[in-house]
């Protein structure tokens, strides 16, 4: 919900100062409406009702991948498309991953966000909306027994009820709903902001989102915000954010001629300037910044690009995550061995690796695959 909003229509009825945060913490527990606010007056419930959405998003369609990674997308009030992803885990992590923008001003070559139009920043309500729609999913799959297994490929949903009212298919208000602080709620244990969007360019949107995190049960260790290296919002983000947000990198390439053919904002900002701003945010948090890498066929994938980046990086202030690239049609994705070489490489230098489980590209859901393109048709929509 419109957490401004709300304030400032609370306030314009003459409630106490207490009610705003009782209505939220309703909402970060994955209620379904005002009407399950129960220690709400009744009258200021049915008023709340008629006077305000209980989301800032409209769910417009929703696509389920085999292996049980939804996509969503909603639309903004004044109609911008914005993506959102919930993936599950076997052992038991639910990560959501938001988008902070709806599309993206940049234009990363292998990346299908850019390639959108850019609308506008999101407010954190809206970061936060996203979140809370998956929570409420997530309850209610629950309380009907734990369906949680993947649905059919690309079953689209239709159109949820929207942003009045019970959202998310959640019946019947309340029951069920923990007490305050009693954990995660919906099950969202770990969030992402590596939707849509450059979050350090809206670094005020998104860390108004983070900081309500933990009322969503989803602490401030288990949010992870990605940036490009847009540096005046990333110096902000290690100078100003004291919470122990951790910090993604999408670095690609080692040499800068190569980084700003495929990210042009490297021009921009370059290279070495973001890297050590994220060394800033080692020494003061004491937590390695992970690096972001898509494997590229022929492009960036060598073993001798490999020892580059391990030569960039050192052994002590990050740990690298290798991306199996996500087909967007302007690349080949690099081979099993060739990521492995890769791999390889990099940990006889003492790097410390990943390689990224690649979730939800069936669905076009997949790192890299936002981008809201065509509206489902209307013929996929099955009664909500
Ligand atoms: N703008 C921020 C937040 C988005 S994160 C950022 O770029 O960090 C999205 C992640 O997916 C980034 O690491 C991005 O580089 C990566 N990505 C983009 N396109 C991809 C693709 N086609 N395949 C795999 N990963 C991709």
């Amino acid at each position: 919900m419109d957490l401004e909003l709300l304030d400032r229509a609370l306030e314009s009825l003459g409630q106490p100062a207490f009610r705003s945060r009782q209505v939220w913490e309703w909402a970060a527990r994955g209620a379904g409406g005002y009407e399950a606010m129960t220690n709400v007056p009744r009258a200021l419930r049915d008023t709340l009702a008629e006077s305000m959405p209980f989301s800032t998003l409209d769910v417009v369609s929703e696509a389920r991948s085999r292996d049980g990674t939804v996509k969503t997308l909603f639309h903004t009030a004044d109609g911008h498309p914005v993506e959102a992803v919930l993936m599950r885990f076997r052992d038991g992590r639910r990560s959501v991953c938001v988008s902070s923008q709806s599309g993206c001003p940049l234009t990363c070559t292998f990346c299908a966000t850019g390639s959108m139009r850019f609308g506008r920043n999101l407010t954190a309500s809206e970061i936060l909306d996203q979140v809370l729609h998956f929570v409420r999913g997530e309850r209610s799959s629950r309380s009907r027994g734990g369906a949680r297994g993947a649905g059919p490929k690309g079953t689209v949903l239709g159109h949820g009820p929207g942003r009045h009212g019970a959202a998310s298919g959640v019946r019947g208000g309340g029951a069920g709903l923990r007490p305050a602080g009693a954990g995660p709620a919906g099950g969202v244990t770990h969030l992402v902001f590596m939707g849509m969007g450059e979050p350090m360019m809206n670094l005020d949107g998104v860390i108004g989102a983070a900081r309500r995190l933990p009322d969503i049960g989803i602490t401030h260790r288990r949010t992870t915000v990605s940036t490009v290296g847009w540096l005046p919002g990333l110096e902000r983000f290690v100078t100003e954010v004291s919470e122990p947000i951790r910090l993604a990198l999408s670095l690609h390439a080692a040499d800068p001629g190569l980084r700003s053919h495929l990210m042009p904002v490297n021009d921009r900002y370059p290279v070495d300037a973001v890297l050590e701003e994220c060394r800033r945010y080692v020494t003061t948090r004491r937590r390695r910044v992970f690096v972001e890498y898509v494997m590229l066929a022929g492009v960036n994938d060598s073993v001798a690009q490999a020892r580059a980046l391990a030569r960039l990086l050192g052994t002590d202030a990050f740990k690298v995550n290798l991306i199996p690239y996500n087909p967007t049609g302007s690349y080949d994705g690099s081979s099993r061995d060739a990521i492995e070489r890769f791999r390889a490489e990099l940990e006889r230098a003492r790097v410390p690796v990943t390689v990224r489980l690649t979730r939800g590209r069936d669905i076009a859901a997949a790192c890299g695959q936002l981008a809201a393109a065509p509206r489902p048709r209307r013929a996929a929509v099955l009664p909500g």
